[in-house]
């Protein structure tokens, strides 16, 4: 080979190099650094025979919409926790979803909210718990989280919290629908046989058996382009609860959970067991404690802890590179992805049937 061609090798090789260099520096840097998010909208007894081809195509669509609101705010370069509360705030106001308008009814047919946030980059949090006014439990998560001293605000006091710092503000009558008193009067004729059903067990439009069908919670985790993760977690949660029952979601550690060195999680299913597990922050420790990766730990606390102790639901699971997990034991979970390469997923139902 001639030396002019080798140096002229040399020199191209070199550019590349450099380029290919920077290229990966200002990936961890964060000026082009990938961004990720992931969403549910509950699970449960969620099964294509009880499912019409609308229905299905309707909660597609707003999963869809929720994710891409999300996905929008990360690729403008906005934080996680933007993300997180937007694509939340799409399910709050949709009233397929168990949150915001369209959530279940306590056995006083009304409808308490639970709701709460985390940023993964400082381990700050906020949650609301037991609110019937405010329209975007979420926002008042986050509120709380940025402008009070506290984590978890309450009922009336964080009704009030939040109209004194201008949220709005709505009748508890706004998140009432139809389609879920219903379902609370099925339950209620059930009684019987429990006075809360098992997780999962909706009593909803169509021929229900117990079991049939889903609740619906929905959370939001994303991973922004400076590398942060938040998680979200919003529900009425579950029909004919007692009034004054808080379930998992407002709990940090049980139904919501974000660290930059772990992840972030977002969990749905039958609260109780999500509490007494400390399911969301498990999954955390058990990769800074044992070292597993997202997959592992994830799959491991649904499929293992939380179902040995006869807990039934799900989480979405996403680390700092962009890895995603979803697991569930139920037969299906609303859920969806658009991952650090852009590809956007939405599934239902379990591996089997999709
Ligand atoms: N985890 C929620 C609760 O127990 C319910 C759900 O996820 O559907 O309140």
């Amino acid at each position: 080979m001639h030396t002019k061609t080798l140096r002229s090798l040399i020199s191209i090789l070199t550019v590349a190099t450099t380029m290919l260099f920077v290229g990966c520096a200002s990936d961890l840097s964060g000026g082009r650094a990938p961004v990720a998010i992931v969403i549910h909208g509950g699970a449960g007894t969620i099964l294509k025979s009880n499912m019409t081809p609308e229905r299905e195509t309707a909660y597609r669509e707003k999963l869809s919409e929720a994710l891409q609101t999300g996905h929008a705010v990360l690729q403008n370069g906005g934080s996680s926790l933007d993300a997180v509360v937007a694509s939340i705030q799409v399910m709050e106001d949709s009233p397929l979803f168990n949150a915001g308008i369209g959530a279940v009814f306590t056995s006083e047919e009304t409808n308490e909210l639970d709701s709460s946030i985390m940023d993964g980059s400082t381990r700050n949090a906020g949650s609301v718990a037991g609110v019937k006014t405010i329209k975007s439990p979420i926002a008042a998560a986050r509120l709380v989280m940025e402008s009070s001293p506290h984590v978890m605000m309450v009922g009336r006091g964080a009704e009030t919290f939040a109209r004194e710092n201008g949220l709005e503000m709505v009748e508890n009558s706004y998140f009432r629908t139809e389609r879920r008193l219903r379902q609370l009067k099925r339950a209620q004729q059930n009684e019987s046989r429990a006075s809360v059903l098992p997780y999962g067990s909706e009593v909803g439009d169509a021929p229900i058996s117990p079991g049939a069908d889903h609740f619906g919670t929905v959370g939001a985790v994303a991973l922004d382009r400076v590398g942060n993760i938040a998680a979200g977690t919003s529900t009425g949660g579950m029909t004919n609860k007692r009034f004054g029952r808080v379930g998992d979601a407002p709990i940090i550690g049980a139904g919501t959970y974000a660290d930059n060195a772990t992840c972030g999680i977002s969990a749905t299913g039958h609260g109780e067991y999500f509490i007494r597990g400390v399911i969301a922050h498990d999954v955390a420790a058990r990769m800074a404690y044992a070292g597993e990766t997202l997959r592992q730990a994830a799959e491991t606390v649904i499929m293992e802890t939380l179902g040995e102790m006869g807990g039934t639901g799900g989480l979405i699971a996403l680390d700092r590179e962009g890895n995603i997990a979803m697991p569930f034991n139920t037969e299906g979970m609303y859920r969806g992805y658009i991952d650090s390469a852009g590809n956007e997923v939405i599934l239902i139902y379990g591996e089997r049937e999709e």
